[in-house]
């Protein structure tokens, strides 16, 4: 579905992604791991279209899409949920959710909402309160949930974990697993490589912008090099 072939980006002087390539299959979910500044959230960005690529092909259904603009790859299919979830905090967890959905002119976005508030309950329970008055786990929630409503093929999330108790990541996690069977295919990013590697079937790990180790989620686990470096064993 989705093929990544030699990406290149940076900022100004500074490079954040070097001759990455990489791809995902439909229906699969795969991880993105990597320390601090791997450039992670650089390959989302360039795969949304808000980051330029400075060089190499991002191609979706065979079709490359490096140069269009990021409404175009939405209308295409592809929503993120960005880094530090950036909802809208003066607005209600309904207004958030409907902003998802801004491309769209069918008919179908309250019943898409509706399936939204049964993925999340509580999003349901606070459908009118302001997203500032949400937990972190809450608000996390919310920003899957407003990518949700552009009825993406692709979901690209940064870092679902960030700053969660376990047992919220366990949840969210269970839920972004089980987007699989509603077709959806999903490229996760993650500091946090076990609690990603538990849902994904493949992943990749990048650092200082190359891809370093890729394999499926057990060998991944299974391989010392990444242990060491990332698991803390
Ligand atoms: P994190 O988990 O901290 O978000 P990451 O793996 O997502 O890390 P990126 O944020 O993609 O990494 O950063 C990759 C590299 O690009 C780093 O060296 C970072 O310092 C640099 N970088 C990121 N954003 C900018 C920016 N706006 N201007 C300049 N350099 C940047």
């Amino acid at each position: 579905m989705l093929r990544i072939d030699g990406l290149s980006a940076a900022y100004g002087r500074v490079t954040a992604l070097q001759d990455v390539s990489l791809e995902v299959d439909e229906g699969e979910i795969v991880a993105l791991l990597g320390a601090n500044g791997a450039g992670k959230t650089t390959l989302l960005r360039t795969l949304s279209g808000v980051h330029p690529a400075r060089r190499g092909r991002i191609l979706l259904d065979g079709k490359p899409i490096e140069r269009s603009k990021p409404h175009t790859r939405v209308d295409l299919g592809i929503a993120q949920s960005p880094e530090g979830r950036q909802v809208f905090k003066s607005l209600s967890v309904e207004d958030n959710l409907r902003l998802g959905a801004y491309r769209r002119r069918d008919r179908d976005i309250a019943r898409d909402t509706d399936e939204v508030y049964a993925l999340f309950p509580v999003l349901g329970e606070m459908r009118k309160r302001i997203a500032s008055a949400l937990s972190g786990g809450q608000q996390q929630m919310l920003a899957i949930g407003r990518a949700l409503l552009s009825r993406p093929r692709l979901l690209l999330l940064d870092e679902p974990s960030l700053g969660l108790a376990p047992l919220i990541i366990d949840q969210i996690f269970g839920i972004v697993a089980s987007l699989k069977e509603k077709g959806i295919t999903v490229l996760v990013v993650e500091q946090n490589i076990a609690v990603a590697l538990g849902i994904a079937d493949r992943g990749y790990v990048l650092e200082t912008g190359r891809i370093v180790h890729t394999g499926t989620a057990r060998a991944l686990l299974d391989d010392p090099a990444v242990r060491d470096a990332y698991l803390g064993v």
